[in-house]
C-alpha cells in the first residue's frame, strides 16, 4: 500500500460549511505472505476506510494498492473481480454481513456457486468442510444466522471469507464486539487457520493487546496518517512515538484474556475536517515543540524495521532546536 489517499465531502457545523474529511492522509505499508499486520487507532482515525480501501469497497483518491505485484487501483471490474476472491473482509458484526433470511448452507454455498470453486455435487461435502475448519457442527448449515450466538455467528463470517480460498483477509474490529473470553477463542481460530492456509492479514483493532497477540508488525494511526509501525513486540514494549506511548499508557494489561486494552487516551482527537496544523498529534502531545506546530513530521525509518512520525527522533530538526534554545 502506498501513499493511499481518500478524503470525504462533508457539511458540519454552523450553516453547514463544506469541508474535506481526510480519512486518509497518505499511508503506506506493506504485509509479507504469511503475516498478521495490525492497524491500531481510536475510533475515527481511519482504520476502517484502510481496509476498505484496499478491496476498493471505497474508492481511494490517490496512491496504489499492489497484491502480489498487481495493481488493485488500476484492475478492470473483471480483474478486481478475480482479485476479491483472493482478498476477503470479515467485519466486526457478522449479523450485518450474513443475510438473516438465507441459511447457513445457503450462505456458504453461495460464493462457492458464484465463483465456481467446486463442482454443484461437490458443494455439499464443501460447506460440511467449511464448517468444520470453524469448529462449528455439520448441522449449522441446517440452520439460520440468528439462532447462533455471537461468537458462533463470527465463525460463520470467517467460513464464508473462507469459502473463496483467500489468501489475504482484512479483518475490521473482527472481535471487538466479542466477550472478552470469546474473543481469545476466535483469535486462536484465526491463528490456527493462519498457520494451515499461510493466510496473511490485515488487522484492524482498536484494542492493543488484541494487536499484541495477533499481529507480528503493524502501524499506529492517527487522524488519516500512519505515526509508527514496526514489529508489534518492540513498538508496544518501547514505543517511539509519544501517541504510542500515551495508548499504551491507557492499556493496563498486555494480556487479551485477563483484561480489555481498550484505547482511551487523554484529550479529544480534533477534528478530521480541520486537522490542526504541523503535526496533528501537537494539541496532545505532552513533548509538543514550537516547531511541531508548524511542520509535519514525515515517517522515518529510526531503527531497522522501525518507522516513527516525530520531530523528536529526527536528529536534524533536534539540533536546530538545540541551537534555537
Ligand atoms: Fe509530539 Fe512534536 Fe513528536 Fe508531534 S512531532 S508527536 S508534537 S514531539
Ligand atoms: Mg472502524
Amino acid at each position: 500500500v502506498s501513499q493511499l489517499r481518500k478524503a470525504f465531502d462533508s457539511r458540519s457545523g454552523f450553516l453547514g460549511r463544506k469541508a474535506k474529511l481526510h480519512a486518509l492522509d497518505g499511508i503506506s505499508f506493506e504485509v509479507q505472505a504469511g503475516e498478521a499486520y495490525g492497524l491500531v487507532g481510536e475510533s475515527g482515525c481511519g482504520k476502517s476506510t484502510a481496509g476498505r480501501a484496499l478491496l476498493r469497497l471505497i474508492e481511494p483518491d490517490s496512491g496504489e494498492v499492489e497484491f502480489k505485484g498487481q495493481s488493485v487501483i488500476s484492475a478492470s471490474k473483471r480483474r478486481l473481480r478475480e482479485l476479491r476472491r483472493h482478498i476477503q473482509m470479515i467485519f466486526q458484526d457478522p449479523y450485518a454481513s450474513l443475510n438473516p433470511k438465507q441459511l447457513v448452507g445457503d450462505l456458504l454455498a453461495e460464493p462457492l456457486k458464484v465463483h465456481r470453486i467446486v463442482s454443484d455435487a461437490e458443494i455439499p461435502e464443501r460447506v460440511a468442510s467449511l464448517l468444520t475448519s470453524v469448529g462449528l457442527p455439520i448441522e449449522a448449515a441446517t440452520k439460520f444466522p440468528h439462532e447462533f450466538s455471537g461468537g458462533q455467528r463470527q465463525r460463520i463470517g470467517i467460513a464464508r471469507a473462507l469459502a473463496l480460498e483467500p489468501e489475504f483477509i482484512v479483518a475490521d474490529e473482527a472481535v471487538s464486539a466479542l466477550d472478552v473470553s470469546i474473543q481469545a477463542q476466535i483469535l486462536l481460530l484465526l491463528q490456527k487457520l493462519q498457520a494451515e492456509r499461510n493466510l496473511s492479514f490485515l488487522f484492524i483493532t482498536h484494542d492493543l493487546g488484541v494487536l499484541r497477540y495477533f499481529c507480528q508488525r503493524g502501524s499506529v494511526m492517527y487522524l488519516g496518517r500512519l505515526v509508527e509501525s514496526g514489529p508489534t513486540r518492540d513498538m508496544l514494549d518501547r514505543p517511539l512515538h509519544p501517541y504510542t506511548q500515551m495508548l499504551r499508557e491507557a492499556s493496563p494489561s498486555p494480556d487479551p484474556k485477563t483484561a480489555r486494552a481498550t484505547v482511551k487516551v487523554a484529550g479529544e482527537v480534533p477534528s478530521p475536517l480541520d486537522p490542526p496544523k504541523g503535526c496533528h498529534f501537537h494539541p496532545r502531545c505532552p513533548k509538543a515543540m514550537p516547531h511541531c506546530r508548524e511542520v509535519y513530521p514525515e515517517m522515518r525509518e529510526v531503527e531497522p524495521g522501525r518507522h516513527v512520525a516525530c520531530h523528536l527522533h529526527d536528529p536534524s530538526v533536534m539540533g536546530e532546536q538545540m541551537e534555537g534554545n
